[in-house]
């Protein structure tokens, strides 16, 4: 039976490779923060089916301690600072846990358990403003934000770690994906939501928003910038990708994503019109909202990952949508009636 360790496994990456490892036969372990794991998170429902090692992973020690717990052959790590958006107001924070932390796990690697193979969460954000389109392995990073830039680092060390002392490491330079676990925080998550309250006729909601303010206030829903476009996939097809990239004989970074851009107009759109709504009479945007700098429209050329993963995604933009918006639909609904 192989064995995985799973670094931000109460994140909505790690929940379902936690869920694709069991039924594959691992034996799975998963880090993470104590008052995470003890709070409701996306794993809650694998208690008992994996096992816990409790610890930060910018604490070098409890990462040591994880990985000589464990003895894995595989490490998935995941654990992050994800929100570029916030990344501007806790960048020391960020670099800490997005960088300096994966080279403390390569540390620990390389001195307790140097054959285990390690996945490594790299990001679309660090083409930031590419020069080139559609961008692939081989495209030069050009960070534009502080989550950005801690990513490039650690992709950068990862590949230093590999070729300086043999270690597997691959990274996967990972488009954005979404499902359903996605924290209400995230856009494409607050826009399902807005629809589900749409759908509802909810006017004032019952989630806040990062200011504090119901996430759709008086029937309006405030996002940044609408001409913002992204390629968008689904987060179960993304985390079947990590596992075939770490079965390669030989390590290797891959770029993972659909190859479609949305635009959040599209997205609100489609949102929207799942419930027969139109998004134009509950969505505005809002400039406090907009980033100081915005990631360029970057979308994938997964080529090498189709041919030598054989590698594909398998639900559209539209049906990821529409099962968001259901899923937010059936959450509001008892709130609502109580
Ligand atoms: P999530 O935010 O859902 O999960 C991140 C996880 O990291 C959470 O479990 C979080 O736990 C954990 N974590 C944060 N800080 C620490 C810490 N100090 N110690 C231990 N654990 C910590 O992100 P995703 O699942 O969406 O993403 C997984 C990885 O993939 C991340 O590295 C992300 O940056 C990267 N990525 C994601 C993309 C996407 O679109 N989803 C795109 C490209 C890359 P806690 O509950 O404690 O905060």
């Amino acid at each position: 039976m192989k064995r995985a360790l799973i670094t931000g496994i109460t994140g909505q990456d790690g929940s379902y490779l936690a869920e694709l490892l069991l039924d594959k036969g691992y034996e799975v372990y998963g880090f993470a923060r104590p008052e995470s794991w003890y709070r409701a998170n996306c794993a809650t429902h694998l208690a008992g089916k994996i096992k816990m090692l409790l610890g930060d992973i910018a604490e070098g020690l409890d990462v040591s301690n994880a990985i000589c717990d464990s003895m894995p052959d595989e490490i998935y790590n995941l654990a992050s600072q994800s929100r570029p958006g916030e990344s501007w107001s806790r960048a020391a924070e960020t670099l800490q846990v997005n960088g300096l932390a994966a080279v403390r796990l390569f540390e620990a690697v390389r001195h307790n358990r140097p054959t285990a193979r390690i996945y490594h969460a790299s990001s679309s954000e660090m083409f930031g403003r590419p020069s080139k389109a559609p961008q692939d392995e081989d495209t030069a990073f050009s960070p534009v934000n502080p989550y950005a830039a801690t990513k490039v680092y650690a992709h950068n060390m990862a590949s230093i770690y590999r070729s300086s002392y043999g270690l597997y490491i691959a990274c996967g330079i990972l488009f954005n994906h979404e499902s359903e676990r996605r924290p209400l925080h995230f856009l494409t998550q607050k826009v399902a939501y807005g629809a589900a309250c749409a759908a509802l006729g909810v006017t004032d909601s019952p989630d806040r928003n990062e200011r504090g303010r119901p996430i759709v206030e008086q029937g309006r829903l405030a996002l940044g910038n609408l001409q913002v476009a992204r390629d968008w996939g689904y987060a179960p097809d993304f985390v079947r990708a990590m596992w075939m990239i770490l079965q390669q004989p030989e390590p290797a970074d891959f770029v993972i994503g659909t190859g479609r851009l949305h635009t959040l107009e599209d997205l609100c759109g489609y949102a929207y019109e799942c419930v027969d709504c139109d998004w134009r009479e509950s969505v505005f945007s809002d400039p406090e909202l907009v980033r100081p700098l915005e990631t360029a429209h970057v979308l994938a050329d997964a080529s090498k990952a189709e041919n030598d993963l054989g590698w594909r995604p398998t639900v559209s933009f539209q049906e990821m949508v529409r099962l968001m918006v259901e899923a937010q639909i059936k959450r509001l609904k008892p709130l609502m009636t109580r």
